[in-house]
């Protein structure tokens, strides 16, 4: 499993770029980031098109109030989609004609032409169009006429698009057998210098050279004769200047991150406690089904008088989201060094936490001792009854249970069996998952 490339939409303002996004990801709900000062909304999402997969990123917001802020946000959004995307779709308008900032943009892309495609958007009279030829001039080869509004076009665009984007996935059969861990937070609890402490200080992580970097760059690491391996360390190193700009790919990256991960470390600043955005990420790694480990940083900060209230703030985010409970912390400082080891053991044992097979006598067992400790609730009609249960899968872990109604089954009572289950077995910082199905009929002789 390599990482899904990422294909970055870049132009300048009211050509289409959000129209094109929609077209291209569809009905998929876009991972929206949204944030006080930048024109709009921002988002990314993960897509295909003749089955290849990509990350899809529509580039909007520049800083407003800023008289050269239009020039110098389209030329900072085209930098960093160089630095970190796979491919590039240029949208210019056709109905406008060759503007002065498509040429910047053209200048800037010029050395990377191979990773764009240049989407000639608005030609919504397909095929009687000629506009898109004018902008053959930037330098960029064949303009591809595309109408976002009507659809028409994008067919052939996403097929070129996709001839970009690296072909095979590399299986690597180190990657087969290390666990995935994905180093997730928000920007600046200490991501990265946790990741550098583990990996050996001495060691610096590799700086990502502009057009160098299309995949993430991964670092391995043995411990207890497993490979962990890092997931985007050069993500975690990667830095704007423009806080909005840090934010959104913060965001971006964890979503990557996630995606590829098995294991999921959650940094949160000691001083600041777990916040609302440190919830929705943990929430996601969660329900997605990786493992989940919260490392509290910046620990060497806290007081000693100060540690009952830190203490206090992790039972009120386990207040709020109660499966926390179920999720190891550790409180470490990534500036002593102090317990920051613990998290590799805390990997291992979540990773094999996620793994666990319980065999279908024991699963039975302890589904009857459940039942005739609390009844599913009756409803009208035919009695509900549980029947028998088994895992069906692992990582996370999957059971299902047969029923003779499982839809006459109250969510409170598989909050029941899920917490039932897991007082019989723990399942450590992995998330597990339940659900109901009905007997099969005996098919008649
Ligand atoms: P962005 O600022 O580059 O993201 O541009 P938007 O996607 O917000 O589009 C700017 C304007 O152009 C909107 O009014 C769109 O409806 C319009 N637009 C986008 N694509 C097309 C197209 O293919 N044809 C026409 N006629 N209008 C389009
Ligand atoms: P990232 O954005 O999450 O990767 O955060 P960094 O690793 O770049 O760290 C952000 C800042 O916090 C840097 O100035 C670090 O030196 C500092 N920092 C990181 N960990 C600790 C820690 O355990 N204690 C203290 N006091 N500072 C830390």
């Amino acid at each position: 499993m390599t990482a899904v490339p990422t294909v970055v939409i870049v132009g300048r303002p009211n050509v289409g770029k959000s129209t094109l996004f929609n077209r291209i990801v569809g009905g998929r709900q876009a991972i929206v980031h949204n944030r006080a000062g930048v024109t709009r909304d921002r988002h990314f999402q993960l897509t295909d098109w003749a089955g290849k997969s990509f990350w899809l990123v529509d580039t909007g917001g520049w800083l407003p109030g800023d008289p050269d802020a239009f020039t110098r946000g389209i030329r900072r959004q085209v930098e960093l989609a160089v630095a970190d995307a796979d491919a590039i779709v240029f949208v210019v308008d056709t109905k406008e004609g060759p503007h002065p900032a498509d040429e910047e943009v053209a200048e800037l892309l010029r050395s990377i032409k191979d990773r764009v495609v240049l989407a000639a958007n608005k030609a919504d009279n397909l095929p009687e169009v000629t506009g898109h030829h004018e902008f053959y001039r930037l330098g960029l080869g064949e303009p591809v006429p595309v109408s976002s509004t009507t659809g028409k076009g994008s067919g052939d665009l996403l097929d070129r698009l996709v001839t970009l984007l690296p072909g095979h996935v590399r299986r690597e059969p180190e990657e087969e057998i290390a666990t995935q861990v994905a180093v997730i937070g928000r920007p600046n609890v200490g991501k990265s210098s946790i990741v550098n402490c583990l990996l050996g200080q001495e060691r610096t992580l590799v700086t990502p050279v502009a057009g160098t970097t299309r995949d993430a760059v991964d670092s391995p690491l043995r411990y207890r004769d497993e490979t962990l391996n890092f997931i985007d360390t050069a993500g975690l190193r990667r830095r704007s200047k423009v806080e909005d700009e840090v934010e959104f790919y913060s965001a971006l990256r964890t979503e990557r991150a996630l995606q590829r991960a098995h294991v999921a470390v959650l940094v949160v600043d000691a001083a600041e406690g777990i916040n609302t955005q440190d919830l929705k990420i943990a929430e996601s790694a969660w329900s997605e089904g990786k493992a989940l480990i919260v490392a509290v940083n910046k620990w060497d900060l806290v007081k000693e008088k100060d540690t009952a209230t830190a203490r206090r703030g992790w039972s009120a985010a386990v207040e709020r989201a109660p499966f926390l409970k179920a999720v190891p912390f550790v409180f470490v400082s990534a500036e002593t060094g102090q317990r920051v080891r613990k998290i590799l053991d805390l990997i291992l044992q979540v990773a094999a936490q996620r793994r666990v097979r319980i065999p279908t006598s024991e699963v039975n067992r302890i589904l009857e001792q459940l039942v005739q400790r609390n009844q599913p609730p009756q409803k009208g009609g035919e009695e509900v009854k549980l029947l028998y249960a088994s895992q069906i899968g692992i990582a996370p872990p999957s059971f299902a249970i047969v029923s003779n109604r499982p839809d006459a089954i109250p969510e409170a009572y598989r909050r029941y069996l899920v917490n039932g289950f897991r007082a019989a077995w723990k399942f450590e910082g992995s998330p597990i998952r339940l659900k109901f199905t009905r007997r099969k009929k005996t098919p008649p002789k």
